[in-house]
């Protein structure tokens, strides 16, 4: 019988966490604070930036938003993140990616302070997680892992698979797997017999992009199944990676879409932030 990981639940847990700890920084006189920086109009990062807000508000983290037009030019960008760099304010800064295609976001994301990247995709954060020192795990895979451990699966000693090598997801997936003791493998668009080698694995990660990808016949009986996709249908209802009606009966636990990695990026968020801040006492 499977299992549902409730990422709903167990977001909800760490935002708790997390305000307790606001709350005992202010105690001492510390503030937390968070700017948020959005360029252009895009319909899907602007409620991506709304809640942002909306969760820090609910915890105690001041939030800064920052909404800039379209036609902001990369000098502009450049000046307001060095002004928040050095604004004592302001512990972690976000610029909501993706950005109009003629900013560039690499120039973007090396201006932004290390010790303030609350996303971790700074070269120097992604280098600590590399050698496994960091303050900072970009949220979506730090959020993963809490969601295993939090259900009291054990990593260590594991064969994990994860599908998928972005820089946002696959690859620092597979990173935090590493430190976690976890034997790691990783697929991707040019993997070959890549069913063989989910088969094989007691976690798999799916972070393709492709609705459905993962289906029954590629997954062992009692793997813990890890959706990430986000993939929007024509009926407009969101589909995982994951086919999750014919592969949840094969899993020892698996999670939904929605309601499973989704909700957990905000809450690793807010836990980055309050990490900042403490980091500068
Ligand atoms: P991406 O497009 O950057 O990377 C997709 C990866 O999948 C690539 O590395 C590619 O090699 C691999 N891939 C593509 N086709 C494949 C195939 N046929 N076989 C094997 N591998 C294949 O995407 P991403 O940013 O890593 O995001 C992946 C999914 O996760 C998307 O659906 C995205 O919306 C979702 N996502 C969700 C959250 C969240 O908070 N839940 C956060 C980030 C991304």
């Amino acid at each position: 019988m499977h299992q549902i990981i409730d990422g709903k639940k167990i977001s909800a847990k760490i935002k708790e966490e997390v305000k307790a700890e606001v709350a005992l920084l202010k105690e001492k006189g510390i503030s937390v604070g968070l700017a948020v920086v959005l360029v252009g109009e895009d319909p899907a990062s602007k409620v991506y930036v709304g809640n942002k807000k909306k969760a820090c508000e609910a915890l105690g983290i001041a939030s800064f938003e920052y909404l800039l037009p379209e036609s902001t030019s990369e000098d502009e960008l450049l000046a307001l993140v060095e002004k928040l760099n050095a604004d004592k304010a302001v512990d972690g800064i976000l610029v909501q990616l993706p950005l109009p295609s003629h900013l560039d976001e690499k120039k973007v994301i090396n201006a932004i302070s290390p010790d303030k990247d609350v996303d971790a995709f700074h070269p120097v954060n992604v280098g600590k997680i590399m050698i496994g020192n960091y303050t900072f795990a970009p949220c979506t895979p730090a959020g993963i892992i809490e969601l295993i451990e939090r259900s009291g699966i054990s990593i260590e000693g594991k064969s994990c698979v994860v599908i998928g090598r972005s820089n946002i997801v696959g690859k620092p997936m597979s990173m935090l797997l590493l430190h976690k003791n976890a034997t790691v493998t990783i697929c991707h668009s040019r993997t070959k017999d890549l069913s063989d080698v989910v088969r094989g694995a007691d976690i798999v990660v799916a972070a393709v992009g492709r609705a459905k990808f993962v289906t029954a016949d590629m997954v062992k009986d009692g793997a813990v199944v890890i959706d990430v996709g986000i993939n929007r249908m024509a009926d407009g209802k969101l589909c995982g990676d994951v086919d999750f009606e014919s592969v949840a009966p094969k899993c020892s636990y698996i999670t939904p879409v929605p309601g499973g990695v989704g909700p957990m990026t905000i809450a690793m968020l807010m836990k980055n932030t309050v990490a900042a801040a403490k980091n500068k006492i």
